[in-house]
């Protein structure tokens, strides 16, 4: 066993888990240890069934990008694989930066070969050589298992021109972040990883189709790509009936840290929280699915753990963010730090999210410091920004800068 890493792991080495059973249990800097715990047995699998077959697979498990989207997996792989232009690359979406988000981290720090293993499944399948894995840059000790897990590939032929002796060549390279958020938002990935300022581009084109250098790229988070190995150990339908999720739990609760739990309707709100330890003083709310996302109130936790169940509560599972906040907490004062935080972040390229995520703040500081004449107009004049970022903003961060705080101002009274 390795010693334990900085994010609390309540279920670490768990062996009825699917993403998180290696996680404190095998060496993340042993190749050998990975492949005595079945490590590169899904590849094998990938390359006995050819690339066809394997996106067949991962469209029939019915896996949905669990960075946020939910977008079918199977469906960008399809769509990437079809294009007649090449080359065409795989990029993994490690800039895990939602705040409340560390799901990835755990993966990444305590199960690295699993992510590179992922990374050339699914580079096989659309039919890429080249790899890109987009790491935050905040996180050195994913830098230094990641690095060193695709060396020992490399040495061992797992990695390059020859990968398992199959006559398929595939390489991973790592390109860190410098700690913008914006530079998560796959296609500021496609310019920073060319040398640009990383900003979004306009979605039309979708990457499917022209994403790095061009080139049809699939993008896809690294909870994404590990669900891929389940896939091809267990089969598709296997996979299904017992598809799992990861949540990032946090805040006012005993054992906060990341929590694998059945992703179907089976799985509570409540449930994840008990498993959490439960809340440690009275709970006023549930922050779910990060900044973007939006609270629920504590007489909603009976709501199931998916997406429609997110969705019908007015929030949404997004990365996987359950953020709890007692009622020690001033909720302004949470407000007001989202805020702060999207107008910190915003690229600034388009109007609505440049402007309006500073309109926000100032009306939020308005009403904490009682400096504007009416808080009833201020929030009228959010409401009215707020929608003007949702319809005009160029991509998901602008879209989403009002989302929290809309909820906590319809759903949890906070300014009354
Ligand atoms: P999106 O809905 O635009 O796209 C989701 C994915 O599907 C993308 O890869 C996109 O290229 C693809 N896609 C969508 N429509 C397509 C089509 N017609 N054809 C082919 N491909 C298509 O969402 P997004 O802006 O990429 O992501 C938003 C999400 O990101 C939010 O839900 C948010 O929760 C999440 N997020 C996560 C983090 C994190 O740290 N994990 C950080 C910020 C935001
Ligand atoms: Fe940049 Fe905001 Fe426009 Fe996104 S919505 S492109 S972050 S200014």
């Amino acid at each position: 066993a390795t010693e334990l890493e900085a994010v609390p792991q309540a279920q670490a080495g768990d062996p009825t888990l699917s993403l998180l059973s290696r996680i404190g249990t095998v060496d993340p800097t042993d190749l050998d240890d990975y492949r005595a715990a079945g490590g590169y047995t899904a590849l094998r699998n990938a390359f006995a069934i050819g690339p066809a077959a394997v996106i067949r697979e991962v469209t029939d498990s019915g896996l949905m990008g669990r960075g946020g989207a939910a977008f079918p997996t199977g469906r960008k792989w399809q769509a990437t694989a079809g294009q007649p232009d090449a080359p065409h690359y795989l990029v993994c979406n490690a800039d895990e930066s939602e705040p409340g988000t560390f799901k990835d981290r755990v993966l990444m720090e305590g199960d690295p070969f699993s992510v590179i293993e992922a990374m050339t499944i699914a580079g096989y399948a659309i039919g890429a050589h080249q790899g890109y894995l987009y790491l935050r840059g905040e996180y050195p000790r994913a830098l230094v298992r990641l690095g060193n897990a695709i060396d020992q590939a490399r040495a061992r032929g797992l990695l390059g021109d020859n990968v398992l002796g199959q006559g398929y060549a595939f390489d991973i390279e790592i390109r860190r972040g410098a700690g913008a958020y914006i530079c998560g938002e796959e296609t500021a990935i496609f310019n920073s990883i060319e040398g640009q300022r990383g900003e979004p581009r306009s979605k039309p084109p979708f990457p499917v189709e022209k994403g790095l250098f061009g080139k049809p790229t699939v993008v896809n988070n690294v909870e994404t790509l590990a669900n891929v190995l389940p896939i091809l150990t267990r089969g598709a339908e296997a996979y299904r009936t017992g598809a799992t999720k990861l949540f990032c739990v946090s805040g006012a609760l005993g054992k906060p840290g990341v929590y694998e739990v059945p992703f179907n309707e089976s799985t509570t709100l409540r449930d994840l929280i008990d498993l959490a330890g439960g809340a440690t003083g009275s709970l006023r709310a549930v922050l779910l699915g990060g900044a973007a996302g939006g609270f629920v109130r504590a007489d909603e936790l009976d709501i199931p753990l998916t997406i429609e169940g997110a969705r019908a509560a007015g929030a949404t599972l997004g990365s996987g963010v359950v953020l709890a906040v007692d009622d020690t907490v001033e909720l302004p004062r949470i407000l007001l730090r989202i805020a702060e935080f999207f107008r910190d972040e915003s690229c600034g390229q388009c109007v609505p999210c440049r402007v309006g995520t500073v309109r926000q703040e100032e009306a939020l500081h308005r009403i904490a410091d009682k400096t504007g004449a009416d808080a009833a107009a201020d929030i009228a004049l959010m409401r009215e920004v707020g929608q003007v970022m949702r319809d005009a903003s160029i991509c998901g961060l602008g879209q989403t800068a009002w989302n929290a705080v809309e909820t906590a101002i319809d759903r949890l009274g906070a300014y009354e």
